[in-house]
């Protein structure tokens, strides 16, 4: 493990992946040291459902390993049911509430990011949904610090919008629709590369590439706060999710020097399909040496 802490060798992305936890905090550590990672990403508590995050005996534990080993930041990935855009009212209190109580459990396990959906309108319109995935952050942020016991109001963890594929009311899946709602939500966003693909933008050359980080970059500036790097299943404009590994989907891998550069020391955090644990490590390394300007003789180039 790099315990120094932080990248070496001029780069400056933080480079890791997500994890699982299912082996408790203490192998999610240990696997996060054998693969090298320097950012870390995991769930909670179960995506797929509403089930209130559980409290974690380790998680103290946790959080000073994490530090300890230098791994910055320890993100955590908010349910996928939440959608504080939804027209139910229902919907929208219950996707509220299941944000803050995310945040708060990712405050007690030191994690600094909260990555959440943007969420769909669901047919009431993009202007629609905008107000109220607007509203929806700022009520979670405010719940968040009452759920985790804080009486100066203080924030437990940083909540950061996730673009989608685009597909049916999704809101947010361009850049500056992301940007208006990071603005007036007073938040920082997470870009997936695979959903921006698939959105639209082209990453299937190392100049486009260049141009979407410029894009990017136009559109969020320092408001990217984090990417999740992952390879695209699909094609360009499918509107369809999936993630491939680095090099196996439709963007070759020295499109990402291209986008990394435009953004130094944003970290990076794929959410690749896990392989055997030597392949996850190969990914990892291959990405650092991405992101130090200095693309490997392999893949699809
Ligand atoms: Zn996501
Ligand atoms: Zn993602």
């Amino acid at each position: 493990m790099n315990s120094t802490g932080g990248p070496a060798n001029g780069r400056t992305n933080p480079i890791g992946r997500h994890l699982q936890t299912s082996g408790g905090l203490r192998k999610t550590l240990r696997t996060a040291g054998e693969l090298g990672c320097e950012a870390i990403q995991v769930f909670v508590s179960n995506p797929q459902g509403w089930a209130v995050p559980a409290p974690r005996e380790d998680g103290p534990e946790f959080a000073a390993g994490a530090r300890e080993a230098g791994i910055s930041p320890v993100v955590v990935h908010s349910k996928y049911l939440i959608n504080l855009a939804s027209g139910k009212e229902e919907g929208r209190e219950k996707s509220v509430r299941a944000l803050a109580e995310e945040l708060a459990a990712a405050g007690a396990l030191g994690a600094e990011l909260v990555v959440v959906h943007s969420g769909s309108h669901g047919g009431d319109g993009a202007m629609e949904g905008m107000e109220r995935l607007v509203a929806g952050l700022r009520q979670a942020r405010e719940l968040s610090s009452e759920v985790s016991g804080e009486t100066d109001g203080a924030v437990p963890a940083e909540p950061v919008l996730e673009n989608p594929v685009g597909a049916g009311s999704q809101l947010c899946s361009l850049f500056g629709e992301l940007g208006e709602a990071a603005e007036r939500a007073g938040v920082r966003v997470c870009v997936d590369t695979a959903h921006a693909f698939v959105a639209g933008y082209d990453l299937s050359t190392p100049e486009g590439a260049a141009g979407v980080a410029e894009e990017l970059r136009a559109a969020l500036g320092e408001r990217v706060a984090m990417f999740h790097l992952n390879d695209a299943k699909n094609e360009l404009g499918s509107h369809r999710d999936g993630h491939r590994k680095l090099g196996e989907g439709q963007v070759p891998v020295a499109s990402w020097t291209e986008l990394l550069r435009a953004f130094p020391g944003v970290p990076a955090v794929m959410e690749t399909p896990y392989d055997t644990p030597e392949t996850d490590r190969e990914e990892v390394e291959l990405l650092k040496e991405l992101a130090a300007g200095l693309p490997k003789e392999r893949g699809s180039v």
